[in-house]
């Protein structure tokens, strides 16, 4: 009985804990948040391990489409707001549901300064249900990490913030610290101030950053770096910050860092933000994609692929830097886009060093597993949490490698390069599963736009069948499509590309035929 009462008293805590840490973002976005926009945020805070909170201030730059009556940002209720300056002016605001809102606003202002704080929404399970993460390391140091994709930026700072705003002018982060701490973030770090027991660190970015790839991560930590020479021919800045226990570890995850930034640049272009840094850093909780600034929570478990080692947690957060944060989505429900393309250069890993019967082998494990319960698109003005599911992961890549197939290699892998580097589609500008659609129509003459939407938005399959036709062949149709794919498919005579559709064709064989033997479709088989 008792154990009945604790259970239903668990049950009931970790259901309004849950609740109260349920800061989905996305969906429709608010009419008042889509008369501006955000240039830059220079955010200005102290962390403050032993009492897990954060003081400071957010100067938010902003361009307003029209006169704007109230300014409306996002930070959430946990925090108090102390005061707001605008033109040199305290001004009045109201907070609520997790909303601040600036008003009366009488001038044709575009900065405007939030100062607030308080104690830090901790992470019930990083990364996926976001927020600070305070540990200590071997040595009994503080080590704090924050996730905030499912979340968004409004558990740490004031923002508008919705997937649709990237601070287009970047970001500077002053972020202070007890000494002897160290604090990893986005861009480069363009200078430290001291005091007696503090150092303020400045961090600034040279390019446009999505909310959730904003981050700080504070700790005690040693530092390995080289310089990276990119295929673009500009030498970058590479680090990682590991703690001072995994000091031995630093070197090998550095080459490790280099071989898959190598791999990445060959398949889908030069690294994006040469003039910033390629680093990871030592998180307490597995992963993420900050630009610039990935962490990596692995535990350095590296796995030999041909002549080098393997990572698949850094080499996927890694992959995000073009397809999350080069490329980034306005419409959480495109979200595939940052997943399922990041999958699939997963994949090319396999490929590159593993050899293509690896990666055909990698392909034929995944498409395997994927339940075809949810389409890899969601409706229109989709939150984090309705478009966020496994298939836009593993169905996601499988759709890229469908094309692939159906493209082949000589017109696939420049288009997908071609693709995400596109200035129409990154940096500044956004992305949409259309845009993509498109593209493919565009940059290959072939209008694949049935065959991408079927297999994006429906959970349907195309029903493989196939007869035998006395002695001349094998009777094979799609079922199911209104539309024709070109199949390999393996005869007497050796590999052939037939197009295949729902009307049944006769296909000469004089041994048993493989319909698409390399597996490069989702078929009901
Ligand atoms: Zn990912």
């Amino acid at each position: 009985m008792r154990k009945t009462i604790l259970f239903v008293l668990a049950l009931i805590f970790s259901i309004s804990l849950s609740f109260g840490q349920n800061w989905d973002w996305g969906g429709p976005i608010d009419p008042l948040q889509a008369k501006f926009k955000v240039l830059h945020y220079q955010l200005e805070l102290e962390v403050i391990p032993v009492t897990k909170s954060i003081r400071g201030k957010n100067i938010i730059t902003f361009e307003a489409s029209e006169k704007l009556d109230t300014l409306r940002l996002n930070l959430i209720d946990e925090y108090k707001v102390e005061k707001v300056i605008m033109n040199g002016q305290e001004l009045a605001f109201s907070t609520h549901d997790d909303l601040l809102d600036i008003l009366p606003i009488d001038c044709t202002c575009n900065t405007v300064e939030v100062f607030y704080g308080g104690a830090t929404p901790v992470a019930l399970n990083p990364p996926w249900s976001g927020g600070f993460t305070w540990e200590l390391d071997r040595f009994d140091n503080h080590w704090m990490g924050l996730s905030s994709q499912g979340e968004g930026a409004k558990i740490f700072m004031p923002a508008l913030d919705h997937p649709s705003s990237e601070a287009q002018n970047g970001v500077d982060l002053y972020i202070t610290v007890d000494k002897p701490y160290f604090v990893a973030a986005n861009g480069r770090l363009l200078g430290k101030k001291e005091t007696e027991n503090q150092i303020t660190y400045h961090w600034s970015t040279n390019y446009p950053i999505n909310n959730y790839g904003i981050n700080f991560t504070v700790g005690v930590f040693h530092e390995a770096k080289i310089d990276f020479n990119s295929i673009s021919g500009e030498v970058i800045p590479m680090h990682v910050y590991v703690l001072q226990e995994d000091q031995a570890k630093a070197e090998e995850l550095l080459e490790v860092l280099k071989i898959s930034t190598g791999t990445h640049e060959k398949y889908f272009g030069a690294f994006p933000f040469p003039k910033d840094k390629i680093a990871v850093v030592e998180t307490p909780y597995l992963g993420m994609e900050h630009q610039t600034i990935n962490a990596y929570g692995n535990n350095f478990q590296f796995v030999p692929m041909g002549n080098v080692q393997y990572d698949w947690l850094l080499h996927h957060e890694l992959g995000h830097e073009w397809f999350g944060n080069k490329m980034s989505v306005g419409d959480w429900a495109d979200m595939w886009i940052h997943e399922g393309f990041t999958a699939y250069g997963d994949w090319l890993f396999y490929e590159e060093h593993g050899g293509p019967e690896a990666y055909l082998d990698q392909a034929a494990s995944v498409l395997r597993t994927i339940p075809h319960v949810k389409p890899v698109v969601s409706p229109p003005n989709s939150t984090e949490e309705e478009a966020y599911h496994g298939e836009i992961y593993s169905k996601g890549a499988a759709v890229v490698h469908g094309l692939r197939g159906v493209l082949g290699d000589d017109i696939f892998f420049p288009m997908l390069k071609s693709f995400v580097s596109d200035d129409r589609f990154t940096y500044q500008n956004q992305v949409t599963t259309k845009n993509f659609i498109d593209f493919v129509q565009s940059y290959t003459g072939q209008d694949l736009s049935d065959f991408l939407n079927f297999y994006l938005k429906t959970t349907d399959l195309p029903e493989l069948k196939v007869s035998k036709k006395g002695k001349s062949g094998y009777m094979v149709s799609l079922k199911g499509i209104e539309f024709t794919i070109p199949v390999e498919i393996e005869t007497s005579k050796g590999m052939e590309k037939v197009i295949l559709g729902s009307k049944p064709v006769l296909i000469p064989s004089s041994s048993e035929i493989k319909v698409d033997p390399k597996g490069w479709l989702m078929l009901k088989r």
